[in-house]
């Protein structure tokens, strides 16, 4: 069984960041992606933050500078915004190609299957190793808590294509809220060329209610029947479904020498459902954690990352899980949405009164 001093499962944005910081300050990294290559279902909307660097080979499909958010009667209200929509799958293998640069091995189609009885080890298709520090960054569905035998997450589901031939707004993400379409979430249009968009939507799903209609359903009748449909007639290109957490933070983070980051530890906001930055941001946390803990040789140094990640993200994901509390509470039928909308969406000031 090969050692190793950190073992990161998921090549995601956070799997990748936290491995490559791990790796660069000189440990053994092993990181276990399940698929062959990097494919998470996303859109692609990356925010320009203060932490935000975008890997050299990732492709840019668009710049936005603006969100223009559509009320359900199709009124809206613009607010700037600085980012980019990026290819999620290059961004994701160009995050992998820099940690692997940086000397973590990556095992491809290496699902994890189980983490080893006395937790300093996990087993994967086709292997096993054991490490110090093992991180679950598996996403939403993540196996590592699971098999830490932490509850599921409440999800929204998504689905989105990708359109051709159509012509988006220029540097502008289009977010659009009508129960009729995206009960509990949102519909929305991404730009990622002149002539080409990403069209999606979210529905949510919790633990204990279930739709009747699936996602698929809701997307076709945003594209076919919606006030927009006029504008989204191109080829449908590629189809994705996907989910995200809108529950909120797990309640623990770090459980002894096993660490959560990402969604598999609930990052993405509620509302919003945006979880790469926030990915981003928690890996760099875990990372520096990790060798501070194994410089002192002290597994106890990793709650330094629970305390650190609750400080920056804990506030914003509160706020929003209340406004998604909210929104599950009001049920938000159009005539709410319509008149409470400025309350429960980000770029409005009454949401952050
Ligand atoms: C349709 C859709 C659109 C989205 N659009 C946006 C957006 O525009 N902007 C934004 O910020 N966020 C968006 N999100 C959310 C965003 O995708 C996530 O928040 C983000 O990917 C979280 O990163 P992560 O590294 O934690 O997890 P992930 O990116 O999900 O990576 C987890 C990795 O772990 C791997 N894995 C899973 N199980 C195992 C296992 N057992 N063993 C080994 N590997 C495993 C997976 O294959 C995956 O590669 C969207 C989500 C969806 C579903």
């Amino acid at each position: 069984m090969t050692d190793y001093d950190v073992i990161v499962i998921g090549a995601g944005p956070a799997g990748s960041t936290v491995a490559k910081i791990a790796a660069n300050a000189g440990y053994r990294v092993l990181m276990l992606e399940k698929k062959a290559s990097c494919n998470s279902p996303c859109a692609g909307y990356v925010g320009y933050t203060i932490n935000t660097e975008l890997p050299e080979n990732c492709a840019i499909q668009s710049r936005i500078t603006r969100m223009r958010t559509y009320f359900p009667d199709m009124t809206f209200h613009d607010f700037p915004l600085n980012g980019f929509v990026v290819d999620r799958p290059s961004f994701d293998m160009a995050l992998a190609e820099e940690a692997r640069n940086s000397g973590v091995d990556i095992r491809w189609g290496s699902p994890l299957t189980d983490l080893t009885p006395d937790g300093d080890g996990v087993m994967f298709r086709g292997g096993e190793a054991s490490g110090k520090i093992i991180v679950g960054a598996d996403g939403v569905f993540s196996k590592t808590a699971s098999l830490l035998e932490l509850s599921r997450q409440d999800i929204a589901v998504c689905a989105q294509y990708h359109l051709k031939g159509i012509e988006p707004l220029e540097n502008t993400s289009e977010i659009f809220f009508n129960a009729d379409y995206a009960p509990g979430a949102y519909a929305w249009i991404y730009p990622s060329g002149p002539d080409s968009a990403k069209v999606g939507l979210g529905i949510t799903i919790t633990s204990s209610t279930g739709g009747s209609r699936s996602v698929h359903d809701y997307l076709d009748a945003f594209i076919n029947e919606s006030e927009v449909a006029n504008r989204l007639g191109g080829e449908k290109t590629e189809y994705t479904v996907g989910a995200l957490p809108v529950g909120g933070l797990r309640e623990k983070l770090c459980i002894g020498n096993v660490m959560l980051v990402g969604d598999s530890a609930g990052m993405a906001d509620p509302i919003t459902g945006a979880g790469i930055n926030n990915a981003i941001l928690a890996g760099e946390v875990a990372g520096k954690a990790i060798i501070n803990s194994l410089e002192n040789d002290d597994l106890v140094l990793l709650t330094r990352y629970e305390r650190q990640v609750r400080r920056l993200l804990e506030r914003p994901l509160t706020r929003s899980l209340e406004k998604r509390g909210q929104m599950n509470i009001l049920g938000t039928p159009n005539e709410v949405l319509q008149e409470r909308l400025p309350e429960l969406w980000v770029t409005f000031k009454e949401y952050w009164g």
